[in-house]
């Protein structure tokens, strides 16, 4: 039974003072006794003050990219040396924000995960498809490609200290969530691609469903079997609605 994770994805939301009233919310709402795994990914600036915050409870803290490079010359990129330094033990890598805002490539996603994971970080990847890709019926295609370069990359004994989340960007901040049964059929996808390579491997890894989620509607989409919680946007920027959500994952 794979135990649930419901990870916040700030986005260029926050402050310093909302980072410490929503973490230290978190981790009073539900003391020790969390119902599902919990993480927060604020903007980098915030993220020692949300590691202060969550210290000594079940409130984990993610960074929502991480630099494919180890140091040097990059203006502007963060390593994933330095997000451990800080207190991550996530990193978010190829968010379609990222993927479409920011050009980044099956590839340059693939580097990022390995770089993450070569810190100890558990790089969260997301996949998902356009509202084109759907309707042109190239859901599993778009997904498939995005997993295999990953695979191609880190292998498949990577997958042991990941996370998958499944966003189908037409979902992500539009307030349009996928079915439940769309979620499941993609996330049942996922799983038997990984399971062509390692069975274990694919039974253990957690696969999050991300776009649009809330409180209202979380616990119709976790109760399908190969959801194993959510990647939250908006939601998560708010104590009552995300341990709503962390509710409905327990
Ligand atoms: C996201 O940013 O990854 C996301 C899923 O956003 P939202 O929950 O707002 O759709």
């Amino acid at each position: 039974m794979r135990r649930k994770l419901v990870a916040g994805n700030w986005k260029m939301h926050g402050s310093r003072e909302l980072t410490r009233t929503l973490v230290s919310g978190l981790a009073a709402e539900f003391g020790a006794a969390a119902p599902c795994d919990m993480a927060v990914c604020p903007p980098y600036p915030y993220l020692e003050e949300a590691a202060r915050a969550a210290a000594g409870s079940p409130v984990a803290v993610g960074a929502q990219d991480v630099s494919d490079q180890d140091q040097g010359a990059y203006t502007g990129q963060v390593s994933a040396a330095m997000l451990a330094e800080l207190g991550c033990r996530y990193a978010i890598v190829g968010h379609s924000e990222r993927r479409t805002l920011n050009g980044e490539s099956d590839e340059l996603v693939a580097a990022k995960f390995r770089a993450a994971q070569g810190q100890g970080l558990v790089p969260i990847l997301c996949v998902g498809e356009s509202l084109e890709e759907r309707e042109a019926d190239e859901t599993e295609a778009v997904v498939g490609r995005q997993l295999r370069a990953v695979l191609a990359a880190a292998g498949i004994g990577a997958f042991e200290q990941a996370v998958i989340a499944y966003e189908p960007i037409w979902a992500i901040g539009t307030g349009r969530t996928a079915s439940p049964e769309q979620a499941q059929a993609v996330h049942a996808y996922i799983r038997g691609l990984l399971a062509a390579e390692n069975a274990k491997i694919a039974d253990f890894v957690k696969v999050l469903y991300g776009g649009s989620v809330k409180a209202a509607n979380a616990a119709d989409i976790f109760a399908m079997p190969d959801v194993d919680g959510g990647l939250v946007g908006g939601a998560s920027l708010e104590v009552e609605g995300f341990a709503g959500i962390c509710r409905a994952a327990g």
